[in-house]
């Protein structure tokens, strides 16, 4: 087994692309299938033959490209036992808790759902890679299309549990709309300004904020924080449940 090779490229209006691949077994993996040229233009740059997909959730900004780049390439698509009659092609069905193997690389399934019913998450523990879809981004969440503030909590939960050193690679570049509703939840986080000045900095030299560091999502991003003491007091929800402290952020994200 070699070093995971991650490959990342801009699609559609503010997707990521991400492409993941082992040189040693000659596998290669597209996790979601925003834009078929911009994925194949990665394939080409990278010399590399699609082997698999990984499919986070249903959405067509996910799983618009799957057939047609199944077509191509004869590729494998893996996706949520749950959401299977709606992940185009699908052929490896994943439950929360599975595992797989990917050229020696050990690939472990959450269900993270929320954003919509099904959505999972693929971590590769030995790379300390995690590909998150729209369940967690760069300091936000996804917004609850399908399921419940509880059902989100808890698979954010399963995210917080993993390391520190774990890089979050999400599926959109949202971070700095995202700082500005982090900071106004959260205003005393100092190490939140400091990162919302970083995220600045990077955006206006055109540069990706993704991916990030798992650490500095516990210690930044607001809906992984329903624990902090100057949020719950700036969303007045002092001493609450966790959960609804969750739900008031995510509702109040969704009218910022
Ligand atoms: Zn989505
Ligand atoms: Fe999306």
């Amino acid at each position: 087994m070699a070093k995971l090779q991650v490959h990342q490229f801009p699609c559609l209006s503010d997707n990521y692309g991400y492409l993941i691949h082992d040189s040693e077994s000659n596998v290669t993996a597209a996790i979601d299938t925003p834009e078929i040229e911009p994925l194949n233009a990665a394939l080409k740059s990278q010399g590399w033959t699609l082997t698999h997909i990984f499919n986070t959730h249903h959405h067509f900004d996910h799983s618009g490209g799957n057939l047609a780049l199944k077509a191509q390439w004869h590729c494998q698509i893996i996706g949520s036992k749950t959401d299977a009659e709606r992940i185009p092609g699908i052929d490896l069905l994943m439950a929360d808790g599975d595992s797989f193997d990917f050229g020696g690389h050990r690939v472990q399934v959450f269900d993270v759902s929320g954003h919509t019913l099904g959505h999972i998450a693929y971590y590769l523990p030995d790379d300390a890679a995690l590909f998150s879809g729209d369940a967690l981004f760069a300091l936000g969440c996804g917004r609850l299309f399908e399921g419940t503030p509880a059902q989100m909590w808890h698979s954010l939960q399963k995210l917080l549990a993993l390391p520190d050193n774990t890089l979050v690679y999400c599926a959109h570049e949202y971070t700095q709309a995202n700082a500005r509703f982090a900071l106004s939840v959260e205003p005393q986080n100092d190490q939140l300004q400091q990162r919302a000045r970083e995220i600045d900095a990077l955006r206006a030299a055109g540069q990706p904020t993704v991916p990030s560091l798992l650490g500095i999502e516990k210690a930044t991003n607001p809906f992984l924080r329903p624990m902090s003491p100057n949020l719950q007091d700036t969303i007045h929800m002092t001493d609450a449940a966790l959960v609804d402290v969750f739900a008031k952020t995510r509702q109040l994200k969704d009218n910022f």
